[in-house]
């Protein structure tokens, strides 16, 4: 049974909670292999982390190469007594199917899988050029052995992705409401304030940081990092704790620190927010106030992809099926997108996310025969 319904059935019915996959990848590369691609099953490691399956499946050696990317990893069920039907069941009530990654997002792996199947089938069994699935166990969790190092090990094989459609759940509301184009980076820091420890008694030769790092987060907060860009909100500098580590009522600290959070849009490179923010720092402090930053490693760049020829066959055929014409969006959280951007242009559209992660996670089996529709309508249109 190669519809989607059979298929995201197979995949829930894995209990493939993060790092396990407990069969969910065998699925899809029976299904795959079966229908002529070439199969490759690639385990990464990490010292202190466990071993992670991955899976990349191509068929076709030519360009353009269109590549469907998803995990296959889940959250943790919950209290798995609170869901109406079973979180590994599959089961189908009402018209909804339930369980563990219904949504989120095996459901949209699932009608990748079968609108390639059925695209294939109508075109003699090859594409015009390449159609491949990179398929991660490693999204959920810290994501260390899965899309990051699947990308590398396939550039390394020299194989080009030209587009790439990541399956996670972008719908806010209904289907066909939102395609994710890209996401704001994140960037954290602390900032430092040494001053002069002593006796409150005797201020004149203690040193305060706690005024002066008061001055420093109301200045560094006030003055915003930019107005937007054409598809971003303004970046947004946040302090999310201040702290002394002091006891005592009767000393004045030595040091002072406050930790913040950037999330930045295209105006900004990692590069260029830290030399700003730091400019803007030693200006707040004067010669006075002895203030540094010490950044937080980030993987989390900002990326988008510009509006054209490939956001263009996406929306149309969102509207195609659905009648709704899709907002091009980069809000939200994170994703594995943010890894695919650096190899080529990415979008993310797959099914609705409200009942992701939550108990009685469901996707209505319309919905994933539209998503099909939707998918084979973009393959359409790609190789036309
Ligand atoms: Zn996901």
């Amino acid at each position: 049974m190669t519809d989607a319904l059979s298929i995201a059935r197979d995949l829930l019915r894995c209990p493939s909670v993060t790092p396990a996959d407990a069969g969910a990848l065998a699925v899809l590369e029976n299904l795959l292999g079966g229908a002529g691609f070439e199969v490759h099953r690639v385990t990464f490691s990490e010292p202190g982390t466990a071993d992670i399956d991955n899976l990349y499946a191509r068929i076709g050696t030519s360009a353009p190469h269109i590549s469907f990317a998803g995990h296959t990893d889940v959250v943790p069920a919950g209290d798995e007594a609170a869901w109406s039907h079973g979180a590994f069941s599959g089961d189908v009530k009402d018209g909804f199917l339930y369980g563990r990654g219904a949504v989120d997002m095996k459901g949209g792996i699932a009608c990748g899988v079968a609108a390639v199947l059925e695209y294939l089938a109508d075109h003699g069994g090859t594409p015009k050029g390449s159609i491949s699935f990179l398929i991660t166990g490693d999204e959920e969790d810290i994501a260390v052995n899965g899309t990051i190092k699947l990308l590398r090990w396939v550039a390394a094989r020299g194989e080009k992705f030209d587009h790439c459609v990541l399956g996670e759940p972008s719908n806010v509301e209904q289907l066909g409401d939102c395609i994710k184009v890209g996401r704001r980076g994140s960037l954290s820091g602390t900032l430092y304030v040494d001053g002069i420890q002593g006796h409150v008694a005797y201020p004149h030769r203690a040193a305060n940081p706690v005024p002066d790092i008061a001055s420093l987060i109301v200045a560094l907060s006030n003055e915003p990092l930019d107005r937007g860009s054409a598809q971003f909100q303004a970046s947004n500098l946040e302090f999310t704790s201040v702290d002394v580590g002091n006891k005592a009522g009767n000393v004045i600290p030595g040091q002072a620190r406050a930790k913040f959070n950037i999330r930045f849009n295209d105006h900004h490179s990692q590069e260029t927010l830290r030399a700003l923010v730091e400019q803007r720092m030693t200006k707040a402090a004067g010669n006075r106030i002895r203030a540094r930053i010490a950044w937080e490693p980030s993987n989390a760049n900002v990326f988008v992809t510009k509006p054209g020829a490939f956001t263009d066959l996406a929306v149309a055929a969102i509207e195609q099926v659905t009648g709704r014409q899709p907002e091009l969006s980069t809000g939200g959280g994170t994703s594995d997108a943010r890894f695919i951007a650096s190899y080529c242009p990415v979008i993310e559209f797959g099914l609705v996310g409200q009942t992701m992660h939550a108990i009685d996670e469901r996707a209505p089996v319309s919905d994933l025969e539209k998503l099909t529709k939707i998918y084979r309508g973009v393959l359409d249109r790609y190789f036309d």
